[in-house]
This record gives C-alpha cells, sequence and structure tokens, in this order.
C-alpha cells in the first residue's frame, strides 16, 4: 500500500498509571492508529490520532452482525531498544480472519511499519521491569449504517495499546494452572470460525469461562464439537501435551486459533531436537497417559503467559494432578528462551524480533 501515515500528536499527554499495579488492558496510551475502509476507495486515510472515544451510527452493522476481528500481540524494552515478536504474522493472521469473516485483507508490510510509527510514538509507554511489556490490539469493526443482513461496504481499522504487568513475578516459579475440561458447552465446529480471531468465538466462551471459575478453574479445554472427544485448545491459549518423551500438540484443523506462540514453540522444540508432532490427541489418551505415569508435562502457550505449565486438568469427575503440580524443565525452558528472545536477553536464533 503506498500510503503515508498522517500524524495527529495529542497536544497534552496523560498520566501514567502506576506501572506497579497494572491491571490488564485498562490504560491506554496517547495515541491510537486508525484507517478506514470503503468500497470505492479501499483502505484509505491511514492516520494516528489521540486516543479518543468513536462517533458511531447505532445501525452500524458490527453491532448487530458481529463483522468483527483482533489481534494481540506485545511490544518489549530492550535496553535502549524497543523489540516486536513476529508481528508480521499476526497481521497474516488477521488476514486469514478477515477472508473468512468476509472483510477486506490488509496489507501486511504497511501494517508492520505503520505499528512501528505508533509504537514509536508512544514509546515512553512502554513498561521497563521484567516480564512488563506494552500489548498491542488491532482490531477491525464494520462501520456500515444499515440493517441489511450481508457484508459491510465499509469498515475501519484501529490499533490501540495497554501497558501490561509481568505474568509471572518470578520466572522460577510459574505458577500451574488449573483447567476444567468442558464437556457441555463446545466453541467451534469445523466449517465455522474456531482458527479466527473473531469476536462472536469469545462472546460465546464466556458462559463455559464462568462456569469453570465458580468451580474453581482458571480456564477451559476445548474439546471437539461433534463427539467431545479430541482436545482443541484452551480459552486464550493453545496446548501441549509431553508424553513419555513425544510432544504432542492438536494438529490445525479448521476449529483451532493458530496461535503464533504455538508456531513459535514447535519451531523452537524441533530447533533443539525434540520430536514434536501435530496430530489428534483424545482426552482419553491424556487421560490413560497420566494414570500409567507416562504424561510428563502439559502446557498453555499465549502472547499473554507466553508458557503457562498446566498443573490441574478436571475432566468429568477425574482431577488429574500433572507433574506434581510443578513447573516442567521443558515448560521452563521454553518461558525462558522465548521470553529471553522477546527482550533482546537471549540470541534470537530464529530471526523473530524487529
Ligand atoms: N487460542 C485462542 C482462542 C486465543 O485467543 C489465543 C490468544 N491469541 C491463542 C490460542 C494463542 O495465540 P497466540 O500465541 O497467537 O497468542
Amino acid at each position: 500500500m503506498d500510503q503515508q501515515v498522517t500524524i495527529y500528536q495529542a497536544e497534552t499527554r496523560k498520566a501514567k498509571p502506576d506501572y506497579n499495579e497494572l491491571s490488564f488492558g485498562k490504560h491506554f496510551t496517547d495515541h491510537m492508529f486508525v484507517m478506514d475502509y470503503s468500497t470505492e476507495k479501499g483502505w484509505y486515510d491511514p492516520r494516528i490520532t489521540p486516543y479518543e472515544p468513536l462517533l458511531m451510527d447505532p445501525s452500524s452493522m458490527v453491532f448487530h452482525y458481529g463483522q468483527s476481528v483482533f489481534e494481540g500481540l506485545k511490544a518489549y524494552h530492550s535496553g535502549d531498544d524497543v523489540l516486536l515478536f513476529r508481528p508480521e504474522k499476526n497481521f497474516e493472521r488477521l488476514n486469514k480472519s478477515n477472508e473468512r469473516m468476509n472483510i477486506p485483507a490488509v496489507d501486511v508490510d504497511f501494517m508492520v511499519d505503520a505499528l512501528k510509527q505508533l509504537v514509536d510514538i508512544d514509546h515512553d509507554w512502554i513498561p521497563t521491569k521484567d516480564g512488563q511489556s506494552l500489548y498491542i490490539r488491532p482490531f477491525i469493526i464494520s462501520t456500515e449504517a444499515g440493517l441489511s443482513v450481508r457484508p459491510a461496504s465499509q469498515y475501519k481499522l484501529m490499533i490501540i495499546m495497554t501497558p501490561v504487568g509481568a505474568y509471572y513475578s518470578n520466572s522460577d516459579h510459574m505458577s500451574p494452572v488449573k483447567i476444567y475440561v468442558e464437556d457441555e458447552f463446545v466453541r467451534s465446529v469445523k466449517g465455522g470460525v474456531g482458527f479466527t480471531k473473531t469476536s462472536g468465538n469469545y462472546a460465546a466462551s464466556l458462559k463455559a469461562q464462568t462456569k469453570a471459575a465458580e468451580l474453581g478453574y482458571d480456564q477451559v479445554l476445548w474439546l471437539d464439537a461433534l463427539e467431545k472427544k479430541y482436545v482443541e485448545e484452551v480459552g486464550s491459549m493453545n496446548i501441549f501435551f509431553k508424553i513419555d518423551g513425544e510432544i504432542v500438540t492438536p494438529a490445525l484443523n479448521g476449529s483451532i486459533l493458530s496461535g503464533i506462540t504455538r508456531n513459535s514453540v514447535i519451531e523452537l522444540l524441533r530447533y533443539w531436537g525434540y520430536t514434536v508432532n501435530e496430530r489428534r490427541i483424545s482426552i482419553e489418551e491424556v487421560y490413560n497417559a497420566q494414570k500409567d505415569g507416562t504424561l510428563e508435562e502439559v502446557f498453555g502457550t499465549g502472547t499473554a503467559a507466553v508458557i503457562s505449565p498446566v498443573g490441574t486438568l478436571k475432566w468429568k469427575e477425574e482431577e488429574l494432578v500433572i507433574n506434581n503440580n510443578e513447573t516442567g524443565d521443558v515448560s521452563l525452558d521454553l518461558y525462558e528462551t522465548i521470553s529471553g528472545i522477546q527482550t533482546g536477553k537471549k540470541d534470537d536464533v530464529l530471526g523473530w524480533t524487529i
């Protein structure tokens, strides 16, 4: 896309929140990126403006028919530098979501460049303490006014950013999470939109998340919709199992989100010489492995935590405690290496940061 981003600087700067007590997604930086789309003009008027509310027609199609997609990634401080972790992958995935949701594609290189400009303008918002980062949320909504059910002819793409605290207070003590295996509700079906990051997937997941929280679990593990037999993914993470030396993660089958951390973990493990199999894995196989003592580690992968060891899996009446509720070696090595690369403390052997 051969366009310049117009920059409108904020006249006043907001007070920063207390960086020792950051809650996720509550405080937004001084600026945001905005770009509009119309069928006639394509994507136009890319701009960085002060962060401000939107004025929208109540009939805007997004409010009714939910054409809405988003992404999530982070910027990290690295000495005097700022690093982004594989941002092109997020815009490539945004285009996969766009394609399925009938939203026009964006130019990946242009978006990465626009993001760099936005992060640069608000770089003083990036927290500097260990584990802290700036969370970046690109999203697109359909803005055309009118109630006909059809793909909109107008959209808005925005990027907003919020400083976030460390996920773990101490990386040697990553706290294992308790996961509830959901066997009533389903997240997604083949042929549906499970592989996209569209808002409706998250709306549809909330009821099960509430149920799990009420029962004392942190997140839900989804099973396939057809047989409720095969493992899919966790609320906002992909999932990995280490069984008798083999590392297994569910194959991407159309109903699972293709996590960028998942992809990075697979590449890194293979680089280290591990066997990683992307295949179907049933919850029964996990259960049997735990019972015969071969289930060595279970961990989730995602932008928020990077690696999140799973300490407990609750499936029907069974409560499986994994690896004595301790963080396994593979989880710890992956966490230290990937978060080290993200913050420039470890060699970026696979060329992931910019
Ligand atoms: N699955 C779902 C449903 C998610 O929302 C996320 C978070 N984006 C993930 C997996 C992990 O993806 P990523 O590694 O790209 O953050």
